[in-house]
Protein backbone atom coordinates (compact mmCIF):
# COMPACT_ATOMS: atom_id res chain seq x y z
CA UNK A 1 0.00 0.00 0.00
CA UNK A 2 1.26 3.24 -1.53
CA UNK A 3 1.02 6.40 0.95
CA UNK A 4 -2.34 8.05 1.22
CA UNK A 5 -1.46 11.35 0.02
CA UNK A 6 -2.62 14.83 1.03
CA UNK A 7 -1.94 18.23 2.44
CA UNK A 8 -1.54 18.70 6.17
CA UNK A 9 -2.89 22.09 7.33
CA UNK A 10 -3.58 23.25 10.92
CA UNK A 11 -3.30 19.40 12.37
CA UNK A 12 -5.74 18.13 9.66
CA UNK A 13 -4.86 15.67 6.39
CA UNK A 14 -6.52 16.66 3.31
CA UNK A 15 -6.86 15.33 0.11
CA UNK A 16 -10.30 15.52 -2.71
CA UNK A 17 -12.70 18.56 -2.40
CA UNK A 18 -12.06 19.47 -5.87
CA UNK A 19 -8.34 20.37 -5.74
CA UNK A 20 -5.85 19.72 -8.75
CA UNK A 21 -4.20 16.76 -8.78
CA UNK A 22 -0.75 15.23 -10.22
CA UNK A 23 0.70 11.66 -10.99
CA UNK A 24 3.51 10.60 -8.78
CA UNK A 25 5.15 8.01 -10.59
CA UNK A 26 7.49 4.96 -10.23
CA UNK A 27 10.95 5.88 -11.24
CA UNK A 28 11.36 2.45 -12.01
CA UNK A 29 8.17 1.20 -13.84
CA UNK A 30 6.46 4.62 -14.87
CA UNK A 31 4.09 3.42 -13.28
CA UNK A 32 1.11 5.81 -11.58
CA UNK A 33 1.88 5.15 -7.89
CA UNK A 34 -0.96 7.82 -6.68
CA UNK A 35 -2.85 11.36 -6.98
CA UNK A 36 -0.88 14.53 -5.09
CA UNK A 37 -3.43 17.31 -4.41
CA UNK A 38 -2.60 21.00 -4.76
CA UNK A 39 -2.82 23.13 -2.38
CA UNK A 40 -5.41 26.07 -3.56
CA UNK A 41 -4.78 29.62 -2.26
CA UNK A 42 -7.01 29.49 0.49
CA UNK A 43 -4.92 26.21 1.69
CA UNK A 44 -1.87 28.38 1.23
CA UNK A 45 -3.67 31.04 3.60
CA UNK A 46 -5.02 28.21 6.20
CA UNK A 47 -1.57 27.34 6.81
CA UNK A 48 0.06 30.59 6.94
CA UNK A 49 -3.01 31.63 9.27
CA UNK A 50 -2.82 28.19 11.85
CA UNK A 51 1.33 28.59 11.50
CA UNK A 52 1.19 31.62 12.92
CA UNK A 53 -1.45 31.40 15.73
CA UNK A 54 0.00 28.40 16.88
CA UNK A 55 3.73 30.35 17.07
CA UNK A 56 1.67 32.65 19.73
CA UNK A 57 1.69 29.35 21.76
CA UNK A 58 4.53 27.41 20.36
CA UNK A 59 6.93 29.96 21.47
CA UNK A 60 6.10 30.09 24.71
CA UNK A 61 6.32 26.28 25.30
CA UNK A 62 9.21 24.65 27.77
CA UNK A 63 12.11 23.42 25.69
CA UNK A 64 11.22 20.33 27.65
CA UNK A 65 7.69 19.77 26.15
CA UNK A 66 9.19 20.46 22.95
CA UNK A 67 11.86 18.17 23.34
CA UNK A 68 9.46 15.16 24.27
CA UNK A 69 7.62 15.54 21.28
CA UNK A 70 11.16 15.30 19.14
CA UNK A 71 12.10 12.21 21.55
CA UNK A 72 8.52 10.68 20.65
CA UNK A 73 9.01 11.42 16.59
CA UNK A 74 12.74 9.83 16.81
CA UNK A 75 11.30 6.66 18.48
CA UNK A 76 8.19 6.61 16.19
CA UNK A 77 10.85 7.40 13.00
CA UNK A 78 12.59 4.04 13.94
CA UNK A 79 8.84 1.93 14.37
CA UNK A 80 7.79 3.08 11.03
CA UNK A 81 11.51 3.07 8.84
CA UNK A 82 10.33 0.22 6.60
CA UNK A 83 7.29 1.22 5.59
CA UNK A 84 8.34 4.59 4.92
CA UNK A 85 11.64 3.52 3.29
CA UNK A 86 10.15 0.95 1.34
CA UNK A 87 7.40 4.11 -0.24
CA UNK A 88 10.28 6.21 -0.71
CA UNK A 89 11.53 3.28 -3.03
CA UNK A 90 8.34 3.47 -4.88
CA UNK A 91 8.12 7.16 -5.33
CA UNK A 92 12.42 7.71 -5.67
CA UNK A 93 13.50 4.56 -6.95
CA UNK A 94 16.63 4.44 -4.23
CA UNK A 95 17.40 0.74 -3.12
CA UNK A 96 14.95 -0.34 -0.15
CA UNK A 97 18.17 -0.52 2.28
CA UNK A 98 19.32 2.63 1.03
CA UNK A 99 15.75 3.95 1.90
CA UNK A 100 15.26 2.52 5.33
CA UNK A 101 18.69 3.63 6.11
CA UNK A 102 17.04 7.51 5.10
CA UNK A 103 14.83 7.07 7.44
CA UNK A 104 16.41 5.19 10.34
CA UNK A 105 19.29 7.81 10.28
CA UNK A 106 16.75 10.45 10.91
CA UNK A 107 15.52 9.40 14.00
CA UNK A 108 18.91 10.46 15.32
CA UNK A 109 18.04 13.77 14.04
CA UNK A 110 14.98 13.75 15.91
CA UNK A 111 16.87 13.09 19.18
CA UNK A 112 19.77 15.33 18.79
CA UNK A 113 17.36 18.22 17.97
CA UNK A 114 15.28 16.82 21.51
CA UNK A 115 18.78 17.07 23.39
CA UNK A 116 20.23 20.52 22.07
CA UNK A 117 16.88 22.32 22.01
CA UNK A 118 17.15 22.33 25.55
CA UNK A 119 20.31 23.99 25.90
CA UNK A 120 19.72 27.33 23.33
CA UNK A 121 21.68 29.70 26.26
CA UNK A 122 21.71 33.45 26.44
CA UNK A 123 24.50 35.21 28.27
CA UNK A 124 25.10 37.85 30.43
CA UNK A 125 27.73 40.73 29.66
CA UNK A 126 29.25 42.34 32.40
CA UNK A 127 28.13 45.97 32.47
CA UNK A 128 29.98 49.15 32.20
CA UNK A 129 27.57 50.66 35.69
CA UNK A 130 26.89 49.75 38.89
CA UNK A 131 23.11 48.54 39.02
CA UNK A 132 23.10 47.77 35.39
CA UNK A 133 22.06 44.09 34.15
CA UNK A 134 22.89 43.39 30.56
CA UNK A 135 21.26 40.09 28.75
CA UNK A 136 21.54 38.36 25.39
CA UNK A 137 18.56 36.43 24.54
CA UNK A 138 17.65 34.50 21.56
CA UNK A 139 13.81 34.22 20.98
CA UNK A 140 12.74 31.85 17.87
CA UNK A 141 12.27 33.92 14.09
CA UNK A 142 8.58 33.22 13.65
CA UNK A 143 6.83 31.13 11.00
CA UNK A 144 9.41 29.37 8.58
CA UNK A 145 8.43 28.41 5.31
CA UNK A 146 10.76 25.34 3.58
CA UNK A 147 11.10 23.95 0.47
CA UNK A 148 12.91 20.38 0.18
CA UNK A 149 13.78 18.40 -2.68
CA UNK A 150 13.31 14.72 -3.73
CA UNK A 151 16.86 12.76 -3.77
CA UNK A 152 16.36 12.38 0.50
CA UNK A 153 12.66 13.93 1.01
CA UNK A 154 12.72 12.39 4.35
CA UNK A 155 15.89 13.31 5.18
CA UNK A 156 15.82 17.00 3.89
CA UNK A 157 12.47 17.46 5.51
CA UNK A 158 12.87 16.42 9.04
CA UNK A 159 16.37 18.07 9.41
CA UNK A 160 14.34 21.99 8.66
CA UNK A 161 11.74 20.43 10.68
CA UNK A 162 13.33 19.69 14.07
CA UNK A 163 15.64 22.77 13.44
CA UNK A 164 12.28 24.83 13.18
CA UNK A 165 10.44 22.95 15.97
CA UNK A 166 13.06 22.71 18.56
CA UNK A 167 14.02 26.26 18.45
CA UNK A 168 10.14 27.34 18.91
CA UNK A 169 8.80 28.04 15.75
CA UNK A 170 6.71 27.48 13.61
CA UNK A 171 6.82 25.85 9.90
CA UNK A 172 5.53 25.16 6.60
CA UNK A 173 6.75 22.86 4.25
CA UNK A 174 6.37 22.33 0.29
CA UNK A 175 7.82 18.71 0.10
CA UNK A 176 9.48 17.44 -3.79
CA UNK A 177 5.68 16.95 -6.03
CA UNK A 178 7.97 14.01 -7.59
CA UNK A 179 8.37 12.07 -4.56
CA UNK A 180 6.06 12.96 -2.04
CA UNK A 181 5.38 10.05 0.32
CA UNK A 182 7.81 10.67 2.43
CA UNK A 183 7.13 14.23 3.95
CA UNK A 184 3.30 13.06 3.96
CA UNK A 185 4.49 10.19 6.69
CA UNK A 186 6.67 12.81 8.53
CA UNK A 187 3.38 14.91 8.86
CA UNK A 188 1.95 11.50 10.28
CA UNK A 189 4.96 11.00 12.47
CA UNK A 190 4.56 14.75 13.85
CA UNK A 191 0.84 14.67 14.21
CA UNK A 192 0.89 11.12 15.97
CA UNK A 193 3.60 12.23 18.76
CA UNK A 194 1.18 15.35 19.91
CA UNK A 195 2.70 17.90 18.01
CA UNK A 196 0.17 21.08 18.03
CA UNK A 197 -2.52 21.92 15.02
CA UNK A 198 -0.55 24.54 12.89
CA UNK A 199 3.20 23.90 14.22
CA UNK A 200 3.70 21.80 11.03
CA UNK A 201 2.00 22.23 7.81
CA UNK A 202 2.53 20.63 4.60
CA UNK A 203 1.26 21.93 1.27
CA UNK A 204 2.00 20.78 -2.39
CA UNK A 205 1.57 22.30 -5.66
CA UNK A 206 3.99 23.90 -8.70
CA UNK A 207 7.11 24.90 -6.71
CA UNK A 208 7.16 28.29 -8.03
CA UNK A 209 3.91 29.60 -7.33
CA UNK A 210 3.74 28.08 -3.65
CA UNK A 211 7.41 29.38 -2.45
CA UNK A 212 6.44 33.11 -4.20
CA UNK A 213 3.51 33.40 -2.53
CA UNK A 214 4.79 31.97 0.90
CA UNK A 215 8.06 33.99 0.73
CA UNK A 216 5.68 37.80 0.00
CA UNK A 217 3.42 36.88 3.15
CA UNK A 218 4.44 39.30 5.57
CA UNK A 219 3.67 36.36 8.30
CA UNK A 220 6.45 34.39 7.38
CA UNK A 221 9.90 35.31 8.41
CA UNK A 222 12.50 32.60 7.41
CA UNK A 223 12.95 30.17 4.45
CA UNK A 224 15.12 27.47 4.14
CA UNK A 225 15.91 25.74 0.53
CA UNK A 226 17.29 23.18 -0.40
CA UNK A 227 17.97 22.45 -4.22
CA UNK A 228 19.55 23.51 -6.93
CA UNK A 229 21.99 26.69 -7.54
CA UNK A 230 20.19 28.89 -9.63
CA UNK A 231 16.22 28.21 -7.79
CA UNK A 232 18.53 28.56 -4.23
CA UNK A 233 19.65 32.45 -6.01
CA UNK A 234 15.35 33.12 -6.89
CA UNK A 235 14.15 32.47 -3.71
CA UNK A 236 17.16 34.18 -2.19
CA UNK A 237 17.00 37.04 -4.16
CA UNK A 238 13.33 37.63 -3.34
CA UNK A 239 13.96 36.66 0.65
CA UNK A 240 16.43 39.25 -0.22
CA UNK A 241 14.18 42.23 -0.82
CA UNK A 242 11.71 41.39 1.68
CA UNK A 243 14.10 40.90 4.22
CA UNK A 244 13.76 37.56 5.23
CA UNK A 245 16.39 35.14 7.01
CA UNK A 246 17.63 32.05 4.77
CA UNK A 247 19.12 29.28 5.08
CA UNK A 248 20.46 27.74 1.80
CA UNK A 249 21.67 24.21 0.70
CA UNK A 250 22.05 23.93 -2.72
CA UNK A 251 24.22 22.63 -5.27
CA UNK A 252 27.53 21.31 -5.07
CA UNK A 253 30.49 19.52 -8.02
CA UNK A 254 32.52 17.73 -4.78
CA UNK A 255 36.32 17.42 -6.04
CA UNK A 256 37.64 14.35 -5.21
CA UNK A 257 41.68 14.34 -4.96
CA UNK A 258 44.06 11.34 -4.97
CA UNK A 259 47.05 11.21 -4.08
CA UNK A 260 50.01 9.28 -5.68
CA UNK A 261 50.65 8.33 -1.82
CA UNK A 262 47.28 7.15 -1.15
CA UNK A 263 45.83 3.70 -0.69
CA UNK A 264 44.57 3.43 -4.38
CA UNK A 265 42.30 0.53 -4.08
CA UNK A 266 40.46 1.37 -1.03
CA UNK A 267 40.19 5.26 -2.22
CA UNK A 268 38.80 3.79 -5.58
CA UNK A 269 36.33 1.11 -3.98
CA UNK A 270 35.53 4.00 -1.58
CA UNK A 271 34.66 6.58 -3.65
CA UNK A 272 32.69 4.31 -6.27
CA UNK A 273 30.51 3.19 -3.55
CA UNK A 274 30.23 6.95 -2.59
CA UNK A 275 29.43 8.33 -5.70
CA UNK A 276 26.81 5.97 -7.12
CA UNK A 277 25.23 6.25 -4.06
CA UNK A 278 21.66 7.22 -4.76
CA UNK A 279 22.45 6.75 -8.68
CA UNK A 280 24.64 9.87 -7.98
CA UNK A 281 21.89 12.73 -7.11
CA UNK A 282 23.24 13.75 -3.48
CA UNK A 283 24.41 17.08 -3.56
CA UNK A 284 27.75 15.97 -1.71
CA UNK A 285 28.36 13.07 -4.16
CA UNK A 286 31.85 13.00 -5.42
CA UNK A 287 31.61 14.63 -9.03
CA UNK A 288 35.33 15.46 -10.15
CA UNK A 289 38.01 13.25 -9.45
CA UNK A 290 41.72 14.22 -10.04
CA UNK A 291 44.55 11.78 -9.23
CA UNK A 292 48.71 11.76 -9.25
CA UNK A 293 49.71 11.24 -12.45
CA UNK A 294 51.58 8.05 -11.20
CA UNK A 295 48.91 6.97 -9.56
CA UNK A 296 46.47 7.12 -12.11
CA UNK A 297 46.20 4.06 -13.95
CA UNK A 298 45.65 1.96 -10.97
CA UNK A 299 43.13 4.39 -9.85
CA UNK A 300 41.21 4.39 -12.72
CA UNK A 301 40.89 0.32 -13.22
CA UNK A 302 39.82 -0.75 -9.77
CA UNK A 303 37.33 2.63 -9.67
CA UNK A 304 35.98 0.98 -13.26
CA UNK A 305 35.66 -2.34 -11.95
CA UNK A 306 33.91 -1.30 -9.03
CA UNK A 307 31.57 0.75 -11.08
CA UNK A 308 31.02 -1.95 -13.49
CA UNK A 309 30.01 -4.46 -10.44
CA UNK A 310 27.13 -2.29 -9.31
CA UNK A 311 23.74 -3.77 -10.25
CA UNK A 312 21.63 -1.43 -11.25
CA UNK A 313 17.28 -2.14 -11.42
CA UNK A 314 14.28 -1.78 -9.37
CA UNK A 315 14.96 -0.65 -5.58
CA UNK A 316 12.34 -3.30 -4.41
CA UNK A 317 14.62 -5.96 -5.39
CA UNK A 318 17.02 -6.70 -2.72
CA UNK A 319 19.98 -7.43 -5.19
CA UNK A 320 19.63 -4.11 -6.44
CA UNK A 321 22.49 -1.56 -5.69
CA UNK A 322 21.66 1.22 -7.51
CA UNK A 323 18.30 2.42 -8.61
CA UNK A 324 16.46 4.48 -11.45
CA UNK A 325 17.04 8.25 -11.11
CA UNK A 326 14.35 10.17 -9.65
CA UNK A 327 12.39 11.39 -12.82
CA UNK A 328 12.85 11.48 -16.57
CA UNK A 329 14.60 14.71 -16.36
CA UNK A 330 17.64 13.50 -14.58
CA UNK A 331 17.70 10.76 -17.95
CA UNK A 332 17.75 13.57 -20.21
CA UNK A 333 20.26 15.66 -18.64
CA UNK A 334 23.16 13.10 -18.10
CA UNK A 335 22.93 12.40 -21.80
CA UNK A 336 23.69 15.61 -22.39
CA UNK A 337 26.61 15.60 -20.04
CA UNK A 338 28.26 12.95 -21.89
CA UNK A 339 27.63 13.91 -25.50
CA UNK A 340 29.14 17.38 -24.30
CA UNK A 341 32.21 15.35 -22.56
CA UNK A 342 32.45 12.80 -25.65
CA UNK A 343 32.49 15.87 -28.92
CA UNK A 344 35.17 17.90 -26.72
CA UNK A 345 37.19 14.34 -27.15
CA UNK A 346 36.47 12.33 -23.80
CA UNK A 347 36.64 8.41 -23.58
CA UNK A 348 33.08 6.65 -21.68
CA UNK A 349 35.52 4.48 -19.65
CA UNK A 350 32.34 2.67 -18.97
CA UNK A 351 28.37 2.87 -19.17
CA UNK A 352 27.26 6.52 -20.68
CA UNK A 353 23.83 5.45 -21.60
CA UNK A 354 20.48 4.48 -20.85
CA UNK A 355 19.58 0.74 -19.35
CA UNK A 356 16.17 -0.33 -21.31
CA UNK A 357 13.02 1.94 -22.24
CA UNK A 358 10.81 1.64 -18.97
CA UNK A 359 11.59 3.39 -15.77
CA UNK A 360 14.38 6.11 -15.68
CA UNK A 361 17.53 3.50 -15.83
CA UNK A 362 20.82 5.16 -16.94
CA UNK A 363 24.32 3.29 -16.36
CA UNK A 364 27.06 4.01 -14.08
CA UNK A 365 29.23 5.94 -15.99
CA UNK A 366 32.87 6.69 -15.57
CA UNK A 367 34.76 9.71 -18.33
CA UNK A 368 38.21 9.98 -18.99
CA UNK A 369 40.79 12.65 -20.72
CA UNK A 370 37.96 14.90 -20.00
CA UNK A 371 38.83 18.68 -20.86
CA UNK A 372 38.46 20.93 -17.53
CA UNK A 373 35.62 23.25 -19.51
CA UNK A 374 33.44 20.01 -20.63
CA UNK A 375 29.89 20.83 -18.92
CA UNK A 376 30.38 17.83 -16.38
CA UNK A 377 33.82 19.68 -15.22
CA UNK A 378 31.83 23.04 -14.56
CA UNK A 379 28.31 21.93 -13.89
CA UNK A 380 27.08 19.63 -11.69
CA UNK A 381 26.40 16.67 -12.83
CA UNK A 382 23.48 15.25 -10.20
CA UNK A 383 23.76 11.57 -11.67
CA UNK A 384 25.50 8.65 -12.33
CA UNK A 385 28.12 9.78 -14.59
CA UNK A 386 31.59 11.23 -13.28
CA UNK A 387 34.88 12.26 -14.79
CA UNK A 388 38.71 11.28 -13.95
CA UNK A 389 41.63 13.27 -14.40
CA UNK A 390 45.37 13.35 -13.66
CA UNK A 391 47.57 15.83 -12.21
CA UNK A 392 51.11 17.12 -11.73
CA UNK A 393 51.37 19.10 -8.28
CA UNK A 394 49.11 19.12 -5.28
CA UNK A 395 48.67 23.09 -5.66
CA UNK A 396 47.58 22.37 -9.36
CA UNK A 397 44.73 19.83 -7.86
CA UNK A 398 43.66 22.23 -5.33
CA UNK A 399 43.55 25.43 -7.82
CA UNK A 400 41.53 23.03 -10.30
CA UNK A 401 39.23 22.14 -7.09
CA UNK A 402 38.82 25.43 -6.64
CA UNK A 403 37.89 27.00 -9.52
CA UNK A 404 34.14 26.47 -9.57
CA UNK A 405 31.72 28.79 -7.52
CA UNK A 406 30.68 25.65 -5.32
CA UNK A 407 31.79 24.66 -2.38
CA UNK A 408 29.94 22.37 -0.39
CA UNK A 409 31.89 19.07 -0.20
CA UNK A 410 35.22 17.96 -0.87
CA UNK A 411 37.17 14.87 -0.76
CA UNK A 412 41.12 13.48 -0.85
CA UNK A 413 42.82 10.44 -0.19
CA UNK A 414 46.39 10.70 1.16
CA UNK A 415 48.73 9.26 3.43
CA UNK A 416 50.89 12.04 4.07
CA UNK A 417 50.17 14.33 6.89
CA UNK A 418 51.48 17.24 5.35
CA UNK A 419 49.44 16.87 2.41
CA UNK A 420 46.49 16.51 4.57
CA UNK A 421 46.89 19.58 6.15
CA UNK A 422 47.81 21.14 2.71
CA UNK A 423 44.44 19.87 1.57
CA UNK A 424 42.16 20.87 4.37
CA UNK A 425 43.37 24.43 4.71
CA UNK A 426 43.69 24.91 1.21
CA UNK A 427 39.97 23.53 0.18
CA UNK A 428 36.84 26.20 -0.55
CA UNK A 429 34.41 23.79 0.90
CA UNK A 430 31.77 24.34 3.36
CA UNK A 431 33.18 19.70 4.17
CA UNK A 432 36.57 18.81 3.63
CA UNK A 433 36.25 14.61 4.28
CA UNK A 434 39.95 13.02 4.11
CA UNK A 435 40.30 9.43 3.56
CA UNK A 436 36.67 8.35 4.68
CA UNK A 437 33.34 9.92 4.13
CA UNK A 438 31.90 10.77 7.78
CA UNK A 439 29.35 14.07 6.90
CA UNK A 440 25.65 14.57 7.60
CA UNK A 441 25.63 13.26 11.03
CA UNK A 442 23.24 14.57 13.74
CA UNK A 443 26.12 16.34 15.70
CA UNK A 444 27.93 17.68 13.07
CA UNK A 445 27.23 20.80 11.05
CA UNK A 446 26.34 20.57 7.24
CA UNK A 447 26.68 23.11 4.80
CA UNK A 448 28.27 25.00 2.14
CA UNK A 449 29.93 28.35 1.09
CA UNK A 450 30.23 30.16 -2.14
CA UNK A 451 27.15 29.23 -4.71
CA UNK A 452 26.87 25.78 -2.57
CA UNK A 453 24.88 28.44 -0.29
CA UNK A 454 24.55 29.03 3.32
CA UNK A 455 23.84 28.32 6.83
CA UNK A 456 24.22 25.19 8.81
CA UNK A 457 21.96 21.90 9.43
CA UNK A 458 22.83 20.14 12.34
CA UNK A 459 26.05 20.28 14.78
CA UNK A 460 25.44 22.73 17.68
CA UNK A 461 24.62 25.73 15.03
CA UNK A 462 21.36 23.70 13.65
CA UNK A 463 19.57 26.67 15.67
CA UNK A 464 21.23 29.50 14.73
CA UNK A 465 19.29 29.98 11.59
CA UNK A 466 15.80 29.97 13.59
CA UNK A 467 16.77 32.05 16.03
CA UNK A 468 16.65 36.07 17.02
CA UNK A 469 19.36 37.69 19.24
CA UNK A 470 17.56 40.32 21.19
CA UNK A 471 19.89 42.23 23.81
CA UNK A 472 18.39 43.36 27.03
CA UNK A 473 20.13 45.97 29.17
CA UNK A 474 18.27 47.25 32.21
CA UNK A 475 18.94 49.49 35.13
CA UNK A 476 17.56 48.95 38.84
P1 LIG B 1 15.10 21.93 -9.95
O1 LIG B 1 16.06 23.02 -9.75
O2 LIG B 1 13.95 22.13 -10.88
O3 LIG B 1 14.45 21.48 -8.55
C1 LIG B 1 15.20 21.17 -7.41
C2 LIG B 1 14.24 21.17 -6.23
O4 LIG B 1 13.76 22.48 -6.00
C3 LIG B 1 12.96 20.35 -6.49
O5 LIG B 1 12.60 19.70 -5.30
C4 LIG B 1 11.90 21.38 -6.89
O6 LIG B 1 10.61 20.98 -6.51
C5 LIG B 1 12.34 22.59 -6.12
N1 LIG B 1 12.05 23.83 -6.78
C6 LIG B 1 12.26 24.16 -8.08
N2 LIG B 1 11.90 25.43 -8.32
C7 LIG B 1 11.42 25.92 -7.14
C8 LIG B 1 10.91 27.18 -6.72
N3 LIG B 1 10.84 28.23 -7.56
N4 LIG B 1 10.51 27.31 -5.43
C9 LIG B 1 10.61 26.29 -4.56
N5 LIG B 1 11.10 25.08 -4.89
C10 LIG B 1 11.51 24.90 -6.16
O7 LIG B 1 15.91 20.69 -10.43
P2 LIG B 1 15.57 19.16 -10.53
O8 LIG B 1 15.61 18.75 -11.95
O9 LIG B 1 14.38 18.76 -9.72
O10 LIG B 1 16.86 18.64 -9.79
C11 LIG B 1 18.12 18.79 -10.36
C12 LIG B 1 18.96 19.83 -9.70
O11 LIG B 1 18.48 20.12 -8.41
C13 LIG B 1 20.36 19.30 -9.51
O12 LIG B 1 21.20 19.85 -10.48
C14 LIG B 1 20.76 19.69 -8.12
O13 LIG B 1 21.63 20.79 -8.14
C15 LIG B 1 19.53 20.21 -7.47
N6 LIG B 1 19.17 19.47 -6.27
C16 LIG B 1 19.95 19.67 -5.19
C17 LIG B 1 19.65 19.01 -4.03
C18 LIG B 1 20.49 19.19 -2.81
O14 LIG B 1 20.46 18.33 -1.94
N7 LIG B 1 21.20 20.31 -2.66
C19 LIG B 1 18.56 18.15 -3.99
C20 LIG B 1 17.78 17.97 -5.12
C21 LIG B 1 18.09 18.66 -6.27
Amino acid sequence: MYEELGLYIDGEFIRGGGRREQDVLNPATDEVLGKLPHASTEDLDRALAAAQRAFETWRKTSPLERSAILRKVGTLTRERAEAIGRNITLDQGKPLAEAIGEVTTCAEHADWHAEECRRIYGRVIPPRLDGVRQLVVREPIGVCAAFTPWNFPFNQAIRKIVAALGAGCTIIVKGPEDAPSAVVALARLFHDAGLPAGCLNVVWGVPHEVSEYLIHSPIVRKISFTGSVPVGKQLAALAGSLMKRCTMELGGHSPVIVCDDADLERSAKMVAALKFRNAGQVCVSPSRIYVGKPAYERFVETFVAAAEKIKVGDGTDPATRMGPLAHARRVTSMGEFVGDASERGATVLTGGARIGERGNFFAPTVLAEVPDDAMVMTSEPFGPVIPVTRFDSLEEALARANRLPYGLASYAFTTSLRNAHLISNGLEAGMVNINHFGMALAETPFGGIKDSGYGSEGGTETFDGYLNTKFITQMA
